[in-house]
């Protein structure tokens, strides 16, 4: 793919559940870098964007090119493996294992593939080694998060922040190129919001790209460029974040209109 060409292409997605279309439509780019924002109403048809892009759902028809591949109908993994990932909720069985076993545990669905060489003569060093890998690469993130001092306590002690910026690690461990990240300040403290914020702008400097979902509209007015506004499950506005914000067409949608 193209330097230039954007990163992610979303082309005329739908899906529709029993008689609600909550996807009707929706065509828009996300450049290589950005921290786009994507707002819209409640309904709107965000989170069901973010499940189709990254094949938690299968839309009904509509097409996803990332990085110049056809990826529409991906499942979540083989959308993973190939750079594009969206945050999860840590399950509350994950509670019981400490941070670091959280952050490790990530990419497990990546390393499996590796582990048919644990039948080759000389495989029990190398997954040992992959091991240390792993753990290496855990706590380097932890590190960059400022998550390490809690990396044996049980993930089911952090703060609703700690567990969103938890959440964050366990999708860099991945090593993705792009991250979709679904109101990931919902319940965060100021500090921990300033952090969370501080690190997404670090690593789109080195050259992530993240389409963000987000209510608060200083986090978006501050740090998003582009703004996409979905309406009813289609594009409504997209520009800057001062063209979004003085557009009516946007106060009417947000309105009810
Ligand atoms: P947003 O994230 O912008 O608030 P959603 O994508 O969650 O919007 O939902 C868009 C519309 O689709 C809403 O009307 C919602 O009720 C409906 N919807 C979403 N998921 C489902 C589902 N699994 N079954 C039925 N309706 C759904
Ligand atoms: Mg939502």
């Amino acid at each position: 793919a193209d330097a230039d060409d954007p990163l992610l292409r979303v082309r005329n997605l739908e899906k529709t559940f029993g008689g609600i279309t909550a996807v009707d439509g929706a065509t828009f780019d996300v450049e290589r870098g950005t921290i786009t924002g994507l707002i819209g109403p409640n309904g709107a048809g965000k989170s069901t964007t973010f499940d189709l892009v990254t094949g938690v759902q299968t839309p009904d028809s509509g097409q996803v090119v990332f990085d110049g591949t056809d990826i529409t109908g991906w499942r979540p993994h083989r959308a993973a493996n190939r750079g594009l990932v969206r945050t999860f909720q840590i399950a509350r069985e994950l509670d019981e294992m400490t941070v670091l076993e959280n952050a490790m545990l990530a990419p497990r669905g990546q390393v499996g593939e590796k582990l048919w060489r644990a039948v080759l003569p000389g495989a029990r060093s190398a997954v040992v080694r992959q091991e240390e890998q792993l753990r290496e690469q855990a706590w380097e993130t932890l590190e960059f998060l400022e998550l390490d001092h809690l990396a044996e306590e049980y993930a089911g002690a952090l703060s609703g922040g700690q567990r969103k910026l938890l959440e964050l690690a366990r999708v860099l461990m991945i090593e993705p190129e792009m991250i979709l990240l679904d109101e990931p300040l919902a319940g965060v403290n100021p500090t921990l919001e300033e952090k969370l914020l501080d690190r997404l702008h670090a690593l789109r400097e080195d050259g992530y790209t993240f389409l963000l979902v987000e209510h608060d509209m200083d986090v978006i007015m501050n740090h998003c460029e582009p703004v996409i506004v979905l309406h009813q499950g289609e594009v409504l506005v997209e520009g800057s974040p001062e063209q979004v914000q003085n557009d009516d067409r946007v106060l009417e949608a947000y309105l009810g209109g």
